[in-house]
């Protein structure tokens, strides 16, 4: 038997089905609207590997050292080959086609289901494949390519890595009826990060598609699951929509104007929403995280997964409201403070102003860290809190990136938080909006009363985002673009997260967090653990994230803070104290007038290099003048690193550096990355973190896009590959600009790299079409 139908497949048919399919057989049978589908099951690949004689060759061709890439890519080309140019044994053909007939003669999906789902190349091999409107013709050699996913680098590299036998997974592929949706969405049956029975809809026109990739910002409702009440609805203004074109593949399409900022869901069909949403949740006995469509007035279930985000750790509320009777019940609006909005999420918990290192550990789970600004040893306090509220720093300090990177919404540059609010308040913040509230707003107060949580996240998306779908993994629809969209990071804790991005790689990895975060200064740690600690220390931050992402590119930045930063921590004394940090000792500078600490970042390097990381590559940053380079070029080469045979490159962030990239190409770099907030702060004389001139701050001024244009023009010449690593390769504008003036990679932060994708693929678009006009 080749194929088996969903109504009789259960959650312990795993072995035979995979885990997708397993999990949909599950929910027929407990009676939910899953479309109808067949599965070819995971015998079948064996016995076409078996009976088609190509087995003893497929593992023989994967048997490799996966350390060496070009051995893993040869291997990965030779295997997909085998299964995609050996033809599929009749009989198995006949019942393929006979369960696809039996189906109906529309249009199919075809998605892969491992049976190793714990792998996580597995999981990643079947979260990938999947193929939508299939036809008939195509529908055998889509299954193959199914079958081939099991063999891409990255799932034969992890196969060997973690010691499993290529021969132990086997995969199984669903074949199931398209629903032509008219409106579909996602729901979250139950609060996704406090777990209350609150659930929260996701709504847009046409193929889920457009809601899952963050195409479209769709309507968002909040529900009361207990009264089955509407408590809020954001109708979105939707302008695209995925549909079926007419060749069956899926297309963007502009909603009809009437539809634009029409609400996508009425009441009814919101409480069938809900209904559905119960069901699941009773039958899993958790929260779910359900993938929905309706068409001609049905409702379909096309995915669900449990909720991975809900936060259950003890409320935190209890203490810091005691301590300060009557903040709790503060009126809102009584104290109203604004910043910038530096990490999207609106959130309510309780104040605790945090104003020296020694008092970090009161901040408690769910807690809302002010501050006048966040040092890198606040890193594991950040993780515990709600929310974080700063004095200082703009839309690049570190309490923006790292909160952004930590998904925690996040509010900086008011100026006087820390005087305006008291420990034990309870506020609200919007880090969308920038703003913070005493108080709990009155829908987050009644949302979740009954979850007895100090932190309440009030709008799990308050900008109308997508953000929970694809944080959570929902198969996103990854646009194809000619211009790579890589993703920043910072701590190696977001690799994960920012791997499940579907970047084309990391533009910019910095490793002072790493490095900061342990409170020593860099001579300080030597001097107590030793030259080799240090080393090892870069080492395993950096190969977290090499990992994550391998075999995409990882770009790792050598040092680079400035003095003031080390000055706080460990050893901070023996720091330089300089009138201008942002102008003095950071940078490629330092490191070359510390020959011997620099050394231990190159070691590091050569290490990562030795352990197989092929696919890191370094970067210098704050470089001046080809000097610079070249010193530290002849630096890596005594420490052991080929500047022939690895990638590396340079940060351009001072005009300098912009001006004089002629040179800086005939150095030997392979390519050079914008660090905007340096060179928008240098170009302008505006100090990137100072609020009095914030809204001078603009990298979008001309004289910064002129530098920029250059060096790309330059580089090109050079066959040098350009980049951008700098906040600004969020803003939409920058990246027409770039795209326009062809940079290689735009490299933006976890929560932008969706919308940069489908920025990117809209100015590819447009002009490849003005090139045939
Ligand atoms: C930049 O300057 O744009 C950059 C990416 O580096 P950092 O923000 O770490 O200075
Ligand atoms: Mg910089």
């Amino acid at each position: 038997m080749h194929t088996l139908w969903l109504a009789d497949i259960g959650a312990d048919d795993l072995a035979r089905v995979g885990g997708k399919a397993a999990s949909l057989g599950e929910l027929t049978g407990a009676g939910l609207p899953v479309p109808s589908a067949f599965v070819v099951s995971a015998g079948t690949y064996r016995s076409f590997i078996e009976d088609t004689g190509i087995e003893t060759a497929l593992f023989e061709a994967v048997d490799i050292d996966s350390d060496d890439s070009a051995a893993l890519a040869g291997a990965a080309e030779r295997a997909q080959e085998l299964i995609l140019e050996t033809a599929v044994p009749a009989n198995v053909r006949e019942d393929v086609l006979a369960a696809y007939d039996e189906l109906g003669d529309g249009a199919v999906a075809v998605r892969s289901s491992a049976t190793a789902e714990d792998l996580p190349d597995a999981s990643f091999a079947g979260q990938q494949d999947t193929y939508l409107n299939v036809e008939r013709a195509d529908l055998l050699d889509r299954v193959k390519e199914c079958w081939a996913s099991l063999f891409t680098q990255r799932a034969i590299y992890y196969r060997n890595e973690q010691g499993f036998a290529h021969d132990a997974v086997d995969i199984a592929v669903v074949v199931q009826e398209m629903v032509d949706a008219e409106k579909s969405g996602v729901l979250f049956t139950s609060h996704p990060s406090t777990g209350a029975p609150t659930a929260i809809v996701e709504a847009a026109w046409g193929l889920g598609e457009a809601v899952v990739s963050g195409t479209v910002s769709p309507d968002n409702y909040v529900l009361d699951r207990e009264s089955a009440e509407v408590t809020d609805v954001t109708v979105a203004e939707k302008r695209v929509m995925c549909v079926r074109g007419e060749d069956g593949r899926t297309v963007e399409r502009s909603v009809p104007d009437e539809k634009r900022d029409a609400q996508v869901l009425e009441e009814s069909e919101l409480r069938r929403l809900i209904e559905l949403g119960d069901r699941v949740e009773a039958h899993y006995d958790c929260p779910q995280d359900v993938e929905w469509a309706m068409r001609d007035g049905e409702l379909y279930l096309l995915q669900s997964r449990p909720i991975t985000t809900i936060d259950d750790a003890e409320p935190a509320v209890g203490t810091g409201a005691s301590a300060d009777g009557g903040a709790m019940q503060s009126p809102p609006d009584e104290v109203r403070l604004s910043g910038i909005g530096s990490s999207p999420g609106k959130v309510s918990g309780t104040v605790r102003i945090v104003d020296k290192l020694d008092n970090l550990d009161k901040v408690e789970q769910g807690d809302i860290i002010v501050t006048e600004m966040t040092t890198p040893d606040m890193v594991p306090a950040m993780k515990r809190a709600a929310g974080i509220v700063t004095d200082q720093g703009g839309m690049t300090s570190h309490a923006a990136i790292v909160s952004r990177e930590l998904g925690v919404p996040a509010v900086v540059g008011t100026d006087d938080a820390t005087e305006r609010l008291r420990d034990g308040q309870t506020v609200t913040i919007n880090g969308e909006m920038g703003t913070v509230e005493v108080g709990e707003p009155e829908s987050a107060a009644s949302d979740d009363a009954g979850s007895g949580d100090g932190a309440a996240p009030v709008d799990a998306s308050a900008s109308g985002s997508t953000a929970p779908p694809t944080e959570q993994g929902h198969s996103p629809v990854k646009p194809m673009t000619g211009t790579e969209v890589k993703v920043n990071v910072s701590i190696p804790e977001a690799a994960e997260r920012a791997a499940a991005t579907g970047a084309d790689g990391v533009g910019l990895l910095r490793i002072e967090h790493m490095i900061l975060s342990t409170d020593k200064t860099p001579t300080r740690y030597v001097e107590d653990h030793g030259e080799r600690a240090y080393v090892d220390e870069i080492v395993e931050g950096v190969r977290g994230v090499a990992e994550a992402f391998y075999p995409r590119p990882v770009r790792v930045r050598t040092l680079d803070a400035p003095s003031d930063e080390f000055r706080q921590l460990q050893g901070g004394e023996d720091e330089p104290a300089e009138h201008n940090p942002m102008l003095g000792y950071r940078g490629i500078r330092r490191s070359l007038d510390r020959p011997d600490e620099f050394e231990l970042e190159l070691r590091a390097f050569a290490r990562l290099y030795e352990l197989g990381y092929d696919n890191v590559e370094l970067m210098l940053p704050l470089v001046t003048d080809a000097e610079d380079v070249l010193r530290a070029k002849s630096m890596m080469q005594a420490a052991g690193i080929d500047p022939e045979k690895r990638d590396w490159g340079v940060m351009i962030e001072t005009p300098a550096s912009a001006l004089g990239i002629e040179e800086l190409c005939e150095t030997g770099i392979d390519f050079a990355s914008f660090g905007t907030n340096d060179l928008t702060q240098y170009t302008l004389a505006v100090d990137r973190n100072n609020t009095n001139v914030a809204d001078r701050f603009s990298e979008l001024h001309p004289a910064v896009l002129e530098l920029m244009g250059q060096v790309i023009g330059t580089c090109r010449e050079h066959d040098v590959a350009t980049s951008i690593c700098g906040q600004a390769a969020s803003k939409p504008e920058m990246v027409q600009f770039l795209v326009d003036e062809g940079v290689s990679s735009i490299s933006a932060n976890i929560d932008a790299v969706r919308d940069v994708q489908h920025e990117v693929k809209r100015v590819e678009q447009r002009l490849l079409l003005e090139s045939v006009r």
